[in-house]
């Protein structure tokens, strides 16, 4: 797994490749206007105690199957944004995935990074391919699409959007960098010192070898269960979306201000 870079810096990324590049759409745009607009989702604020644990770049024939049996002992269910060139290799681990309930969305094809040179061409190639494949093996058929590294700009969005796609991020306080491996306790402690109702949490199934997003979810599962949260899938965090009025979208700027 290659390195990200943090949240905050990807937005400003994304706004600098809007002010420098080849796009015709308005420039400075922030996090609240892709929310406005409903073409991308970080989160979803709310009352319940729901939570939504997301797994990139799987499938893994090794790390997968142990967190579908964590996932399944603790009532848990997830979704997983995998990468086509790996379901190609490892079919049966998504079937399961689906099988047992849990969401499977599109994480790519060859898990490339759409800076400004990828052409529209190549990224609806790149979505359509895994998505076959996807739908394919589970019969699902998700909207939901998470750019590898978290790497988007407005071709990105719009060629996502053409496509019948959303873009799905993450909680930017549930970044956990297992892909790191930052040692267990900081991945659990992230997660539980952070937590907020209809966070998305931004964690690996496929971690070249390392074990440690496993044995934090030993430890995470069962505190969250413990603190009455149900893990659910993105789709079913999103059903429970509220109308946004114009308070909450003031409280949420503050939250997050531009950049930060
Ligand atoms: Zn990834």
């Amino acid at each position: 797994m290659a390195w990200k870079l943090s949240s905050a810096l990807m937005l400003s990324f994304a706004g600098l490749l809007l002010t420098t590049g080849f796009t015709v759409q308005p420039v400075n745009k922030t996090r609240k206007d892709y929310e406005a607009t409903g073409d991308i989702v970080w989160e979803v604020p709310m009352k319940e105690k729901l939570i939504a644990l997301t797994f990139d770049d799987g499938p893994s024939p090794r790390t997968t199957p142990m967190i579908l049996d964590l996932l399944a002992r603790n009532e848990a269910k997830a979704t997983f944004f995998v990468v086509g060139k790996r379901v190609e290799q490892f079919p049966d681990v998504i079937k399961r995935e689906a099988l047992e309930g849990h969401e499977v969305a599109n994480h790519t094809y060859s898990h490339i990074y759409f800076n400004r040179q990828v052409s529209a061409v190549k990224i609806t190639d790149e979505l359509a391919r895994t998505q076959k494949m996807i739908t394919d093996l589970t019969g699902q058929n998700c909207q939901w699409f998470r750019p590898p590294g978290g790497f988007f700009n407005d071709k990105v969005i719009y060629t996502a959007r053409k496509n019948g796609y959303t873009l799905v991020l993450w909680s930017w306080h549930q970044d956990t960098k297992d892909w790191s491996t930052p040692g267990v306790d900081k991945i659990v402690n992230k997660v539980l010192n952070n937590l907020r109702n209809g966070d998305i949490v931004l964690l690996h199934d496929h971690i070249n070898g390392s074990l440690q997003t496993v044995r934090a979810l030993e430890k995470i599962l069962p505190e969250l269960k413990k603190r009455g949260y149900t893990m659910v899938t993105v789709t079913e965090l999103l059903r429970h979306k509220k109308p946004k009025t114009q308070l909450s979208i003031i409280e949420e700027t503050k939250r997050h201000p531009i950049g930060k």
